[in-house]
């Protein structure tokens, strides 16, 4: 039986970047870390760089497989940002129009798409993660699991993630 399965196009302000997403992303969450929050404000104060994070100052992200994630058009325009030399993690901007389009750890065999760059229907919002480091004068909503760092469940989904990948499903 063919599974077929939707895709999702993330493109930068300007258009000129665009990249595919293939199926269900892994997960769908909010990052509140402070590193998130750092790479978000580096890329912020870039000239004409759009806003792709919430008013609270977490990070919406679709996090994809590596081979379920690519950039179609404008690859070489992008540029990667790094906050600390050495860091593992690059966020990587469309520098055309500096839009914020994905962010990569090195070693992971994810992506973590800026969910601000999808057009479309997306998929609800599965949890908040390193919600300790939220600094926000609103409450944090309940609708959905919030966890101070990490939590299991993302881990999880990883580890599924992985295995599905192993069984070249
Ligand atoms: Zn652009």
């Amino acid at each position: 039986m063919q599974v077929v399965m939707i895709t999702r196009y993330a493109s930068c302000a300007c258009g000129r970047v665009q990249c595919r997403a293939v199926g269900k992303p892994i997960l769908s969450a909010v990052c509140y870390c402070d590193d998130c929050q750092e790479g978000a404000r580096q890329i912020e104060v870039l000239p004409d760089a759009t806003g792709f994070r919430d008013a609270d100052g977490g990070t919406p992200y679709l996090t994809y497989r590596d081979d379920r994630f690519s950039c179609t058009t404008g690859e070489e325009l992008l540029v990667d940002y790094r906050i600390r030399e050495r860091t593992p993690t690059r966020r990587v901007v469309a520098s055309c129009c500096n839009s914020a389009m994905f962010l990569k750890f090195g070693p992971g065999f994810w992506v973590s798409a800026y969910r601000a760059r999808f057009e479309g229907d997306l998929p609800p919002l599965e949890m908040r993660t390193q919600t300790r480091f939220r600094r926000a004068n609103t409450d944090l909503p309940h609708d959905v699991p919030n966890y101070g760092r990490f939590g299991m469940r993302l881990f999880a989904k990883l580890v599924t993630a992985r295995v599905s990948m192993f069984l070249g499903r």
